[in-house]
């Protein structure tokens, strides 16, 4: 008897794929999937070969058709106070539970089961199916594979990438970018303070010009009222100075990122992020090799499909949850949208809400309608 995509979940459950672990596993598991269906997938390592991205594609070599795309990724468990085992898909009640059921192994589940039937039914456009890596981490897995695909001559009607949305069609997301900024000071005995540059002291000047730009966002905008918080956004996490009172700290680091409404410009948010590094810098005494490095990590893009669309109204009528949304979260519908110049919609199983937290959960109604939706995707394609 075929596999149900609850089945083919649990499969998928069971790997842990953590980011920081390899994903390879998982990659050979559908890869392996694929090719016992005659479809040879293409394989994308990362530069330290411990991770893959995966594309293949289904029905015709022919322009057109669309793009199938999940991360395959999931964010770690520990710390969290799971009361199952976060790998072993668990049902309760009308809900199944485990790490990757909201975020995005669901969608995984459903696309894979889905395709005996796109087979069966024969494709008149292509459907590729892209999976990647690192989505969890900032998105850095994604970007080879865009290009990959780009590169190939791909230019599909649309994407649609699974990340759980509750099955609505999602047209929209702020874009993210991550930095780190490295302040550099002087050290010295701290009895001798004022001879040396303290680098966490101005690492906090940083911080606070920062949390001033986050202040004058909210009041000034611009705002998108769709979004819940309507306006850009800008956020330090992590500042890590010093190693003994007694010292004048030398190195400071600072991790910090901005959300960013579409349409807003990211050169001008990175050009004000760095004009705040040069004016602290010149408050900095000229001591030497003191300074503020600024490193750009890594990011998604903002996605922002207009409503008017054709690919809107495409993937509106598969799916049975009406309306569309704007969300809080980044995705990699960005990024393909960039790369294959072509819409990208986000719509997948599961709720964000219910995402990267213990006990994260899926309702099995949403797997029944991803199914639905697969299965109208393929007819929407066929000959
Ligand atoms: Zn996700």
């Amino acid at each position: 008897m075929a596999m149900t995509t609850t089945e083919m979940l649990e499969k998928l459950i069971a790997f842990d794929t953590t980011s920081d672990l390899s994903n390879l596993p998982i990659i050979d598991f559908i890869e392996h999937y694929l090719s016992e269906r005659g479809i040879e997938g293409r394989r994308l390592y990362s530069p330290e070969g411990d991770k893959a991205n995966l594309w293949a594609t289904l029905g015709p070599d022919e322009p057109g058709g669309v793009v199938v795309s999940s991360h395959t990724d999931c964010v770690p468990v520990e710390g969290q106070p799971w009361t199952t085992d976060p790998f072993t898909l668990t049902e309760e009640g009308d809900r199944l539970v485990g790490r990757g059921t909201s975020d995005m192994k669901s969608f995984i589940a459903s696309t894979l089961i889905a395709v005996d039937g796109w087979l069966a039914t024969g494709l008149s456009r292509p459907i590729h199916l892209a999976f990647s890596h690192d989505e969890e981490t900032g998105g850095s897995g994604a970007r080879p594979l865009v290009a990959d695909m780009a590169a190939a001559g791909l230019r599909p009607q649309y994407t649609v990438v699974g990340e759980p949305s509750s099955m609505q069609v999602v047209t929209a997301h702020k874009g993210i970018e991550t930095f780190e900024a490295t302040v550099t000071g002087t050290e010295a005995h701290s009895s001798l303070a004022p001879q040396a540059v303290n680098a966490v002291e101005y690492a906090a000047r940083f911080v606070t010009a920062l949390s001033d730009l986050a202040r004058e966002k909210e009041k000034n905008g611009p705002f998108d009222h769709d979004f819940d918080l309507p306006h850009t956004t800008v956020h330090t996490g992590i500042i890590r100075g010093g190693t003994a009172l007694n010292i004048v700290p030398r190195n400071c680091e600072i991790e910090f990122e901005y959300r960013i409404l579409p349409g807003e410009s990211v050169e001008a948010m990175r050009a004000e992020f760095h004009r705040i590094a040069q004016s602290v810098m010149e408050q900095m005494p000229d001591l030497g090799d003191v300074g503020i490095v600024l490193r750009d990590r890594s990011g998604f893009p903002a996605l922002n499909t207009p409503d008017e669309s054709p690919a809107v109204a495409k993937v509106a009528a598969l799916t049975p949850i009406e309306g569309t949304g704007k969300v809080a979260y980044g995705t990699e519908a960005g990024l393909f949208a960039e790369a294959l110049h072509a819409p990208s919609i986000v719509c997948g199983p599961g709720s964000i809400a219910q995402a990267h937290k213990p006990n994260e959960w899926v309702a099995k109604q949403q797997l029944d309608i991803c199914d639905d939706f697969m299965v109208a995707l393929g007819q929407s394609l066929a000959k």
